[in-house]
């Protein structure tokens, strides 16, 4: 949780959408939350004024998991929320199971396109057709490279093989492709996409200047930080220094941006937040630095360092998603070495 949220301001003030129904929160923008079954227990979804064809309608951003309470809640927004217009297509921001999983569902429910970028499409086509990256033999096999030895959890981990099929059992056959520079005119707005790495493979946020509105998705949250992670399929990735040089590039929209995130409320204080979340990343890595100086660290030694709360096995795997993400950053920055043991585990020294 971010200690810091009260340098933040939130314009809707404790208003939160009921179940079921958007409510506005800047000229032809609506706001509507649906149920997640995490620790995390919501997502934001938003619908944008838009006029396809020159015919007033909708578009949907993002869309939620794919569940019978995700499904029942977006008939009762069909029918309480979209002033009887129809929607006109579908943006999802990345590939995360919270905002593709019911694309097809939403695609094939009014005939529209689904709008996202490559890569993100493509990873989401693999990861609902596999088990990539977020569970099976592979990701235990990392994570035990990475120290993580409890059989019971490795066992867990190897089980949860259909993780990203279960929330997204389907992805559209077709979508149109979203890139950084791109500007979608939406109904009456033009909205700039701007790429963000480090969360996603390719992450695609909306800036409207003329309501000086952006629609975040997860590279911005007021309250958490988004994950970073390093997994299976991309062993010696480094997302870290991309998500942060991500963010960076944010400031050059307004310090009063109203921003939309997936998590959390609409607040203003986007270049704030920047700060906090570059300021908390370095925090961290002083602190996995100095453990390093200690004694050569594997990533699972590193959890009680940077998380000091009691983690659950969702949250472990996460969390070791984010130590290997932080050891990766200093050793690709020169100030870690890595060396594997003969017990087969990564372990991270200073140098
Ligand atoms: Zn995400």
């Amino acid at each position: 949780m971010n200690a810091l949220e009260q340098q933040l301001s939130y314009p809707m003030g404790e208003a939160l959408p009921p179940g079921g129904r958007a409510i506005d929160v800047a000229p032809g923008v609506r706001w509507l939350r649906m149920p997640l079954p995490f620790a995390l227990d919501h997502i934001n979804l938003w619908l944008v004024r838009d006029a396809g064809d020159a015919v007033a309608g909708w578009a949907i951003v993002d869309c939620g998991v794919a569940s019978d309470a995700t499904r029942q809640a977006w008939g009762e927004v069909f029918e309480s929320s979209l002033d009887g217009l129809p929607v006109q297509r579908l943006i999802v921001t990345h590939m995360h199971p919270d905002h593709m999983g019911l694309a097809a569902w939403l695609t094939k429910r009014w005939d529209v396109r689904l709008w996202i970028s490559a890569t993100d499409w493509n990873a989401a086509r693999m990861a609902s057709a596999s088990t990539t990256g977020f569970g099976g033999h592979a990701a235990a096999a990392f994570m035990a490279s990475h120290g993580l030895t409890d059989p019971e959890s490795l066992e867990k981990i190897r089980r949860r093989s259909n993780y990203y099929a279960s929330m997204v059992p389907e992805v559209p056959t077709q979508f149109r492709r979203l890139m950084h520079g791109d500007v979608l005119r939406i109904g009456d707005h033009d909205w700039a996409c701007h790429a963000g790495y480090g969360h996603a493979p390719e992450h695609i946020s909306l800036y409207c200047a003329a309501l000086n509105t952006l629609i975040s998705g997860d590279m911005v949250l007021p309250r958490i930080s988004t994950n970073i992670s390093v997994i299976d399929i991309e062993p010696e990735a480094n997302p870290l220094p991309l998500f942060l040089n991500s963010l960076d590039a944010m400031r050059a929209l307004p310090a009063d941006t109203l921003v939309l995130p997936s998590h959390g409320r609409p607040f203003r204080g986007l270049h704030t937040r920047i700060d906090q979340l570059q300021a908390h990343h370095q925090e961290r890595l002083a602190d996995v630095l100095a453990a390093c100086a200690q004694a050569p660290q594997s990533a699972a030694a590193l959890l009680p360092v940077l998380f000091k709360r009691q983690l659950d096995l969702h949250q472990t795997t996460f969390a070791m998603g984010e130590a290997v993400a932080h050891v990766h950053a200093l050793w690709f920055d020169g100030r870690l070495t890595r060396e594997k043991g003969a017990d087969g585990v990564f372990r991270f020294a200073a140098v």
